[in-house]
């Protein structure tokens, strides 16, 4: 790390590191796991146990707390004068996978709310509100569709529209929301979502970049785009010892000579495009059987939508070579356009960043955020910081204390700079 010069602020004089570490390592406890993880997923009562827990803290700090109608958690510190100006919100998300870690989604709200509550504390002078915020259901991975809060907020969701979707457990959506209300009976609800001025969120990178090269802040981007797509391939059952060869459609080896045609024709020299086979089924499932039918998926990730357009055209071509006597189709079941965080948030983290004395690089996130879903709005970007080994989503999740610390501070020094225009 490079030494601070004279007069520019320093990470410490910005914000409470130790409060921020102390809260993160406090919060972890709630849905921890034996394997040192946590499982924290949406709308649980260890959702709800997370919110109170949040919220007393910036109840005691002196900020306003409210939430919505859908559990969104909003706090908000709003200096004299500045009360009715659109705010600069920060924030993430309080649950996790059901074997996730302790720091995705959890830093992203922690460092808010200690940036807000540090900006009150030192009485800086802003012209409009900050808020820190925590976003209802980021991972989805208990009710889908996640990202939820924050499509939500931008008007992609309405509640009559996910109400009576069901957890795995037969758990209704609107049941379990509404008794995460409930659990803040005393906190205001805000019934409409309300204009914002700017939007940075902090997060762990979930990737290896950052470590590898030995910097503390990734100023990021934007976010790459995405598609889910599903092959099913057809063929027909046969006996496994009776049917000769050439006489079979054996949807197996058409699916599986279709996975490496794929991952050949899709081969990135610059490493940037995101192929993946994650789930390849074959019916019957008989051992003596040949597989009439495979379905496979694919995701496919990418910064540039031409590239997806492109790779898309290819994937359909390489198919088709490979389907030989067997019927196939491909659907697409999702597609996400990649998203450029606004210009000016951008230089406003990079330039906090730079005066802080801490290395960076610009990056563009390859997993999706709550703050990707918002910039569809609202001008908004996103700060990482290095985790170890580039592990998220797995109870081994982790980083360096320094790091969490440093990104607390940038995120402070970019609210106080977006909130004081
Ligand atoms: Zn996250």
């Amino acid at each position: 790390m490079t030494t601070p010069s004279p007069g520019k602020p320093r990470a410490d004089a910005l914000i409470d590191g130790e409060r921020l570490i102390t809260r993160l390592r406090t919060l972890a406890r709630i849905g921890a796991r034996a394997d040192g993880g946590v499982n924290r997923q949406a709308l649980t009562p260890e959702d709800a146990a997370a919110r109170k827990l949040v919220v007393g803290w910036a109840q005691e700090a002196g900020l306003a707390a409210e939430t919505d109608p859908i559990g969104n958690l909003y706090l908000r510190h709003a200096p004299a004068g500045a009360e009715n100006a659109e705010p600069i919100v920060s924030g993430s998300h309080l649950d996790s996978q059901p074997a996730g870690g302790w720091l995705d989604g959890a830093y992203g709200v922690i460092a808010a709310l200690e940036a807000v509550q540090s900006l009150k504390e030192n009485r800086a002078a802003l012209s409009r509100p900050v808020e820190a915020v925590a976003w209802t259901n980021e991972e989805g991975s208990r009710f889908i569709p996640g990202v939820m809060g924050s499509s939500f907020y931008v008007d992609r969701l309405s509640i009559s529209e996910i109400e009576d979707k069901l957890d795995p457990d037969g758990v209704r959506l609107g049941d379990a929301l509404a008794e995460l209300l409930a659990a803040t009976p005393d906190l205001p609800v805000r019934e409409q979502p309300r204009p914002i001025a700017g939007l940075v969120e902090a997060h762990i990178e979930q990737g290896p970049i950052l470590e590898a090269e030995r910097l503390t802040i990734g100023v990021v981007e934007g976010v790459q785009g995405m598609r889910w797509m599903e092959i099913t391939v057809r063929g027909r059952t046969d006996h496994a010892g009776t049917t000769p060869l050439r006489q079979r459609r054996d949807a197996m080896l058409a699916a599986t000579s279709m996975v490496q045609a794929l991952a050949d024709a899709l081969d990135d020299p610059d490493d940037i495009i995101r192929f993946t086979v994650g789930r390849f089924i074959a019916r019957p499932g008989a051992p003596n059987t040949v597989a009439d039918e495979v379905t496979f998926t694919i995701d496919l990730r990418h910064p540039d939508e031409h590239v997806l357009e492109r790779s898309t055209e290819t994937i359909g071509r390489v198919v088709a070579e490979k389907a030989g006597d067997c019927d196939f189709d491909i659907a697409l079941q999702e597609a996400l356009k990649p998203v450029r965080f606004d210009e000016r948030i951008v230089e406003t983290v990079a330039s906090a960043t730079s005066d802080l004395g801490l290395p960076a690089r610009r990056m563009v996130s390859g997993a999706g955020h709550d703050a990707a879903v918002l910039a569809q709005r609202y001008p908004c970007g996103m700060a990482f910081v290095p985790c170890h080994k580039g592990i998220s989503h797995h109870p081994s999740e982790n980083a360096d204390e320094a790091d969490l610390i440093a990104g607390a501070a940038v995120l402070a020094e970019t609210l106080r700079r977006l909130a004081s225009d």
